[in-house]
Formats: C-alpha cells, structure tokens, sequence
C-alpha cells in the first residue's frame, strides 16, 4: 500500500543520470542512496546508459533498411532483461517483464515500420527515443522500495518555436503542482521526455535533458535542493576524461555554473539552471559511484575557488564552424547585425559565441556544423541584394573546429587574465582564430583548430590551476649509455620531484635509429627499453618526427641523447611546433652560425628552450653560468679551457716510464679515447666545444675560425690506424725530452682552447705550477672565464668533463630548468 505525505515541508530532488544506471553495481547504488533519506523525494531516471544513442542508431539502420537493425533491437532487450534479472527482487521479476516486454513489443514494431517504409520523421524519432527513459524507469521504481511510477509526459508539455520543442512552463508548473499535491515516500520520474501541449504527441527536452525535467520539478514544487547523481565526483576544473589533473571545484555561482555547462562541461545540460536558479534553490552534484565525497555545491553569489585560482573552469565545445560575415559595405550600416541573427533564428540556428571587431567591417560567430551549411544558405539569400552590388561578400563558413571558454567571477576586473591565456597559447604553438569576452567578464571564449582542442585544454589548466604537479611530457632520442642513465636518473628522482617540486616528468616517447615507442599516457619507466626492443615500432627519422608532431602534446621536450646529424636536422621543425629541445648531441650547435642562431632564435620566438649544456664539459654547469653571467650585464672577455678529458689524461700520464704512444694505448684500453684516437688528438670535437662556448659569449664563429696548433704532425693522421700505432712510437723521444725540461722548470702541457677578443685557438700550452690547469686531474676538465666583473680573479669551473652519468645528469638539469620556466 503506498503512503502519501502532504508536501508541507521542502522536499528534494535526485536525478540519477544514465551513468548511474548503467551497471547492477550502479543501480544498487542508487537504491542505497533513496532508501536511506528520510523524507519523500523525487526521483528522476535517464535512460540506461548508452541507450539513447543506441535507439537513435538503430532507427537511422532501420531507416536506411539495414536489416541488422535487428541484432541492435536483440541486444536493447537483452540490456534490459538482463538487468531486471540481477536488480529487481525475484518475486517482482514477472511483473516488470510484462511491463517491459509490452514497451519493448511496441518498439520493435515501430522499428519495423520504419525499416518497411525507410522514412524516419522527428515524430517517431522523439517516439522511439522515449522508450528509453520509459524503461528505465519502469525497471527502477521496482527496486527502490516504496516507488511509485510517475509519467513525465502528463505533466512536461511543451511547444513549438523556431522548429524546436520548448518547455510550456504555465501548463507546466500547473499540472507539476496538482500531479505532486501529495507525495509517496519515493516519486519516480522518467527523465526527459514531455508531451506536445496542442497535439499530445510524445517530445523529449533534447540531448541530456533529464537534468532539465529534474530541474523544472524542484522549481515548481520549490524542492530545498536539486541533487545530480552522475559518475564524477562534481563539477571539475575541466572534463577528467581530457586532463588527469583536472579536480573537483567545491562551489560554483550559477553564472560560473551556466558559462562551464553552456561550453560544452556535460555535467549539466544548460537550461537546467534557469529554473532552480529563478526560485534560488541551490544544485549539488554528486557521485553515485561515491557517496561519500561532498560534491559541488552550486548557488547564487560568488565563492572564491578554493585554490585561490582566479578562473574557475575550463570547458569546450568540440563541434565548432566559424561562419563569418563581411564586406566594406557593412561599415557603419545599422541593422546588418539584427538582420543575420533574424536570419539565423528564423532558421532555429543556435549562435553560440560571437566575434566583431569594432571596424564593423566583419561579424564572425560560431555554430555547430550541423547547422553550417543551412546557415550560409540562409544568410546568403537574405543578403543576396548585397552581395549582387558587392558590398558584402559570399559567407565564408570554417568547419570543424573547436571552442574552448575559460571562466569565472572572480576575472572581473583582475587584469592580465587574457594576456596570461593569450600568452599560454603562444608558447604551446596555438593560433587563436576568434575570440570573445562579454562585459561580464565571466567567460573567455576563443575558436582553434580541432587537432589543438586537447593540447589546449593541457596547457590552460596547467598554466591556470594550481595542480598538484605541473607535467613535462618528453621524448628521448638514443637509449644508449647516456639515454639509459637518464632513464634510470629519471625514475629514481620521478616521486621526490613530483612530492617537492610539483614537477611530473613523464616520458611519452623513447627512440633509437631502428624503433620507436611512443604512448601517450606516459612509459613505463622500469621497462621501456626491454619494451623498445621487443615492441617497438620500426622507427625513421620520418617516422619519429610525424608520431612526435602527430601526438601534439603539451609541455613538451624532445632529448636528444645521440651523435646524429640527421636527429639534430630535426630540431628546427620540432621548435617550429613548440616543442623544447634538450641537445647532448653537439652537431647543432656547433654546426654552421646560421643555423646555430636559428635555432636559438626559433626557440626565444617561441617562448620556448633550446638547451645544450652538456655539449661542453658534461655536466659541468658552464654554459648556464656564461648565460647568467652575461644577462646579468657582464661582458665575458676570455676563456682558456681544457676540454678535452682524453689529451688531459695522456698528458697527465706520460712519465718516464710511460712515453706518448703507450699514455695513448693506455687511453684508449681506459676506454676515454675514441677506438680511434686520432679522433680525440685530431682536436675536432674540442674545436667544437670552443666553438660553441665562444657563440654563447657572443661571437659570430665558425670551426674554420679556429687556429689549432696540433701537437701531434699532420702526416699521423693520413694513413691508416694501424700506420698510425707504427709511426706514433717516433714522437716518444722528443716528448720525454720536453717533459724533463718542463719537470725542470715546474711546468706542465696542457691543451688549452681558449676565445680571446673573439680570436679562437687550440694548442699546447705550458702551464706553470700557481695556473689552475697545472693541477687538473685525470680526464677531468677545467674552464678559466675573465669577465668585467671576474677580471682580477678570473671564475674557475673544475670536474668531470666526460662520462655518461654525469653527462645524463646534465642533460636532467637542463630538463628541469624547461618544467621551472612554465
Ligand atoms: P549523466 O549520464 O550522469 O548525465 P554525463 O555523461 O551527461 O552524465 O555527464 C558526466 C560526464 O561529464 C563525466 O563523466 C565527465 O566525463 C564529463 N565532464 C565534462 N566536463 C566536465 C567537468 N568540467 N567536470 C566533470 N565532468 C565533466
Ligand atoms: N537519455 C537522454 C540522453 O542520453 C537524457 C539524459 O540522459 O539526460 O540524452
Ligand atoms: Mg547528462
């Protein structure tokens, strides 16, 4: 027997959207949730999920006479079978089976009619669709204990206007308040769909309106509180399905509410706030997968966010065309603009954003693009008078794009809001195509090109929010020695740089010469190589820079660990693309001066880093301390450096035991020397160290610039390796004989490159006991900087020069000061 109440006191209002009543667990959950409150409620029921789009899908097969409507027909009634058989009590099965199968007899012959005669009218389209919610709700009012079944359809009337159905809300209110004078413990209610007010026929309040049936009846019972129950656990700073860092925003104003939901944040359909927001009844949306979490509660007035943001969300519209009007005979006409949204509505176009500069001598606005090309046929026939005389031009219509809006009370009057967006959007290589911002100052919204909608989204909310950790995405070249150890410094350091920096390195991306692995979502750290090996995909350096650009990630960083050219010809298109590169690699930068400015010059455009710290002494922090130096306004008027670890060490070996060509076996056997040794004793690698040092003081110079006084003759290094080791054994004397004098004197060799007055030189050098060089041990590397300010004494940087952990380490370095720039 049902119990009713008379609604003297305020009574609340639970939707329960079709991700709430999508699983057995779900609808479970739903029952805990009603069954537990006290008072009478309202229940308001979407379709299953999924089911909606499943019965719009099936009727556009039947429409077309597929056939294998059918299969989709079976599996509507098998969702639904086999839920009743998992939810509802086993004494009340047979009844809703009866219920159910006499609404899923009337669809399946509806179907068949419209497979018979392949005509699909928005009548029986708004018919068949409705069959969801009715189900559902039917199914629902038999597991929460004390239901009573309403239908939406005798008391949600709407009417016609501009070819669309619109809630009738004096017949409306009226017939809500009579059907609900008394209330049952539990009012269950199909979501969505309505009834015509003239013609009685079945309509539906569009996509997601179940929101909105819910909505309309708190407003007309005046329930204390409209609670939606969806799959999140509230209102979000973005939608978490596009950014994992997205978080739940605890109040929202019903403006701030309405600027997210209109752009696009699914949430809430739109114009579920107008009604409760009349009769100021706040909404509170909450989790039905988590009934625990507060939720956000959203009410009149303003809340500041909780992180002391000033923007409140960020929300999208993925389906955006552009159309735009123009011509010089706009100018300074009155009435051009009522004319084209006269047209538009007349149309039942919906205009979501609207863009005109004050020239006049435009008007760009945005629909879905759906309704492009009806909305340029209209508009051009309307001022087709116009376009005969040439003073205004055809529509020019921009398809498939995208919206992105920013919002939040709190950007009133708080300057540099807009700057802060234009300028994240520069730096993550984004081309805004239109923008607007109402008086208001509550909503941002500017139109992109679709491909750029997630890399937007990232960076906005990155740039916007303070997330728990800020994300660097980054792709390494070269997994060898250099690469592996980052790699593994990577995973050591990841958590601690996350917990204390707020720093989330995540590698998206590994490569060598022959595969590739990339994933979006970020490696696995622990076992990317073995993965590279085993699944990678086969890699080119086509391939590489096509999945690098394809991905178009935020935040990004390309690391390049190898000796290729062909990987550093690479670095301008992917600077060009916003994307900083890390270079161990020295080819670059020490390759010809214009290309090396143009890269620097790409990436100071860009907003972006070009780094190459380890290109010189590995890890040693040499060229960022010429680069602070120097836009700390002083000038660098020297450099002697001993950059080359393999002649540091030859040199610091030979004695009177060991003459040159055995310090030079044993250098190679240490395995600092190159195979060949020629390579390291020819000086080319430490021309281009000087080379680059001397660039990042300032001078225009090229590695044929270089004076080299080699101390090893010419004719060495002609012949073959093996000539090479013969011959290398009659320098041994004369050396041994240099070095004894020297002994003498307290002096020792050196190979010293060094930049002075913009003049580069390499050659031996001796050094005497009180120079700095004269200590320098092992393979280790050493770099003298006299500036105006470090004149008398000059600055000394001292350590490894060479190595791969140290090198890797370097590298790390630059990739940290890329995640402390944004
Ligand atoms: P329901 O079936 O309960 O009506 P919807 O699918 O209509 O649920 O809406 C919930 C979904 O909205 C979430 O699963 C989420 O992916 C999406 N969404 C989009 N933007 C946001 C946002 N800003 N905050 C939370 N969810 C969002
Ligand atoms: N079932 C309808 C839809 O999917 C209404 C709703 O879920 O709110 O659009
Ligand atoms: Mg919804």
């Amino acid at each position: 027997m049902q119990v009713f109440f008379k609604v003297i006191y305020q009574m609340k209002v639970l939707k329960f959207g079709g991700t709430s009543v999508g699983s057995v667990e779900s609808v479970l959950n739903v029952k805990k949730i009603v069954e537990a409150i006290d008072e009478p409620v309202i229940v308001v029921i979407s379709a299953l999920g999924g089911i909606t789009d499943q019965l719009l899908y099936t009727s556009n097969m039947a429409s077309k006479g597929d056939i294998d409507y059918m299969d989709e027909m079976d599996d509507i009634i098998v969702t639904h079978q086999v839920l009743i058989r998992d939810v509802v009590p086993k004494v009340k099965q047979k009844v809703v089976l009866q219920d159910i199968t006499t609404m899923l007899d009337e669809l399946e012959n509806i179907f068949r009619g419209v497979y018979l005669i392949q005509d699909l009218s928005q009548k029986t389209s708004d018919t068949i669709v409705s069959y969801g919610e009715r189900l559902s709700s039917c199914i629902i009012s038999y597991v929460i204990e004390g239901a009573k079944l309403y239908d939406s359809r005798q008391f949600i009337k709407t009417i016609k206007q501009f070819n669309k159905h619109i809630v009738d809300f004096e017949s409306t209110n009226r017939l809500i308040k009579m059907t609900f004078d008394s209330l049952p413990k539990v009012a269950l209610v199909p979501g969505f769909i309505s009834s015509s007010k003239e013609s009685g026929e079945i309509t539906n309040l569009g996509r997601g309106g179940s929101d909105y049936t819910a909505s309309i009846l708190a407003a007309a019972l005046d329930a204390s509180i409209l609670e939606i129950w969806t799959d999140v656990d509230g209102f979000m700073t973005a939608d978490p399905k596009i950014i994992s860092s997205a978080y739940v925003i605890d109040k929202l104003s019903f403006t701030e509410a309405m600027e997210l939901c209109n752009f696009g944040a699914k949430v809430i359909y739109p114009p579920t706030i107008y009604p409760v927001f009349h009769k100021n009844i706040p909404i509170q949306i909450r989790n039905t997968f988590n009934p625990d979490a507060v939720g956000t509660y959203i009410s009149k007035g303003y809340h500041a966010g909780q992180n002391k943001s000033v923007i409140k969300g960020i929300s999208s519209i993925d389906d955006t065309c552009l159309i735009t009007v123009q011509g010089l005979g706009m100018v300074g006409v009155i009435g051009v603009n009522h004319r084209i949204f006269r047209t538009l509505a007349q149309n039942g176009i919906s205009v979501f954003m609207v863009s005109q500069a004050s020239s006049e001598n435009n008007t760009t606005f945005a629909v879905k693009n759906e309704d492009a090309d009806q909305a340029v046929k209209a508009l051009n026939e309307e001022f087709s008078l116009e376009r005969a005389q040439g003073e205004i031009n055809d529509m020019i219509a921009e398809k498939n794009l995208a919206t992105v809006a920013i919002v939040g009370e709190n950007m009133k009057s708080t300057p540099g809001i807009a700057g802060k967006l234009f300028s994240t959007l520069g730096r993550a290589g984004i081309s805004v195509i239109a923008c607007a911002q109402g008086a208001s100052e509550t909503n941002i919204s500017f139109v992109i090109k679709h491909e750029y909608l997630r890399k937007a989204l990232n960076s906005i909310h990155d740039s916007f929010f303070l997330s728990e950790y800020k994300m660097l995405n980054l792709f390494l070249i070269g997994v060898g020695t250099v690469g592996g150890h980052l790699l593994e410094q990577i995973k050591q350091q990841q958590q601690k740089l996350m917990k204390q920096n707020g720093v989330k390195l995540n590698v998206v991306g590994i490569a060598d010469i022959n595969k590739m692995l990339m994933r979006r979502e970020g490696l696995i750290l622990e076992t990317c190589v073995r993965d590279l090996n085993e699944t990678g995909m086969p890699a080119s350096l086509a391939l590489i820079k096509d999945e690098i650009l394809k991905m178009n990630i935020f935040n990004s960083v390309f690391i390049d660990c190898t000796a290729s050219e062909e990987i550093a010809g690479l670095y301008e298109t992917l600077l060009n693309h916003n994307i900083s590169v890390v270079a161990a690699n020295k080819v670059a930068a020490s390759s010809a001066y214009k290309n090396y400015a143009l890269l620097k010059e790409t990436a100071r455009k860009r907003g972006i880093k070009y780094l190459f710290e380890t290109n010189v002494g590995a890890g040693l922090p040499i060229i960022n301390t010429m680069n602070n130096l120097i836009n700390s306004g002083d000038h660098i008027l020297k450099l002697e450096a001993v950059l080359s670890g393999t002649i540091n060490f030859i040199f610091n070996t030979i004695s009177e035991d060991i003459p040159l060509s055995k310090a030079i076996k044993m250098a190679v056997e240490a395995k600092y020397a190159e195979p060949d040794p020629r390579i390291d004793l020819s000086g080319t690698d430490v021309i281009r160290k000087l080379v680059i040092l001397a660039r990042e003081a300032g001078c225009e110079v090229e590695q044929t610039d270089v004076k080299t006084n080699l101390f090893i003759p010419p004719k060495y290094f002609d012949g073959s390796l093996e000539d090479f080791w013969k011959h290398i054994p009659e320098l041994d004397a004369g050396f041994e004989e240099k070095r004894k004098q020297l002994a003498v004197e307290e002096k020792r060799l050196r190979f010293v490159a060094s930049m002075h007055h913009g003049i580069c030189q390499l050659g031996l050098v001796e050094i005497g006991i009180h120079h700095p060089f004269y200590d320098l041990e092992g393979s280790n590397n050493i770099i003298q900087i006299t500036t105006e300010r470090y004149h008398e004494f000059p600055m000394v940087i001292k350590g490894y020069g060479a190595g791969a952990e140290v090198t890797a380490a370097g590298v790390f370095a630059d990739i940290i000061s890329i995640a402390n720039i944004r």
